[in-house]
């Protein structure tokens, strides 16, 4: 595990735990220290959100978007990491599309009051289609691209398209264009930049060890869906761009982080857990709050906020 992190999850421990019994000094102290770090800025990664209209996911969201927005330490810019809807990517059509596209976008008017960014997931890919499907996500959240660039408080952040339809089903993969597409991005940004790069789909992924229910028998057995088959490549291009920091992703429903050749890979578990049925693996319905500084560090804080499954 990278220090920094370690840093971040012994200090909010600490910090939380004494908080509650001494007030809300120490909370305070934590952002005096962060602010002195030079903290650029803060974000809430809200990944796997899978609204619908079943098991009051709707009401899950908005708790979740609650939770984060009502931080003493408030964050200033949401993330969501894709398969905001339940799936678009079946058989159902577009009727339950529309259907769950409309609750996303209720609850995000009555509970969203800061700006936010969101990247495709695969089950935002309506009819799992490579080119119409794609436009269909890009269209339902208003994005520039299926895969676009922001560039926050010194930050660049690089959203990426994981998903590689084949057939009825996907791996995940970056298709050649947009693989060039990353190269140049990388190629035209400052080297002083710091880079975060958003991706649905793990670009490497400790979880994808473990999602298996099974222990293997002989061989580790990781389907593609579950983290880049491109790895090898993006990492060789990671390498010449020191000033990549920072792969966020979700999809996997866990949380973990791992750092390869200076550049952390971390998961942010999911909003809706175990599809909104309580807690998938050890990781109940979670967030991530991001702190990224200004020298390019940055510290990552797993919330729980709180949620139990409804009939
Ligand atoms: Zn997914």
């Amino acid at each position: 595990m990278p220090e920094n992190i370690g840093v971040s999850r012994r200090e909010l421990l600490v910090g939380g735990a004494a908080a509650v019994a001494l007030g809300p000094s120490l909370a305070d102290a934590a952002v005096t220290r962060r602010s002195k770090r030079g903290r650029a800025m803060r974000f809430a990664h809200l990944t796997d959100v899978h609204v619908q209209p079943e098991r009051a996911a709707g009401e899950g969201m908005a708790a979740c978007l609650r939770h984060a927005q009502e931080q003493k330490d408030a964050p200033d810019f949401i993330v969501f990491g894709g398969d905001n809807v339940m799936n678009v990517d079946g058989e159902e059509g577009k009727q339950y599309a529309s259907v769950q596209l409309d609750l996303w976008h209720s609850v995000l008017k009555a509970e969203c009051s800061l700006p936010y960014a969101c990247a495709v997931g695969n089950h935002d890919v309506f009819g799992n289609h490579p080119v119409d499907g794609k436009k269909w996500a890009v269209d339902a959240y208003a994005l520039p691209d299926r895969c676009y660039t922001i560039d926050r408080a010194g930050w660049r952040f690089i959203f990426l398209d994981s998903t590689f339809p084949i057939g009825d089903s996907y791996t995940a993969k970056l298709d050649d264009g947009q693989f060039e597409w990353l190269a140049a991005v990388l190629q035209q940004s400052k080297a002083e930049t710091p880079i975060c790069v958003v991706s649905h789909i793990p670009i490497l992924s400790v979880s994808a060890y473990l999602c298996i229910e099974e222990t293997p028998k002989v061989d580790w057995q990781i389907p593609g869906s579950w983290a880049h088959i491109d790895a090898h490549r993006i990492k060789d291009l990671f390498k010449k761009h020191p000033n990549v920091k920072l792969c966020l992703s979700g999809h996997m429903h866990m949380v973990d982080s791992m750092e390869y050749l200076g550049v952390t890979y971390a998961c942010s578990g999911a909003v809706s857990g175990n599809w909104w049925k309580g807690s998938y693996h050890e990781f109940d319905p979670k967030y991530a709050l991001v702190d990224l500084y200004k020298d390019g560090s940055f510290d990552i804080e797993m919330v729980s906020y709180g949620w139990t499954p409804k009939a």
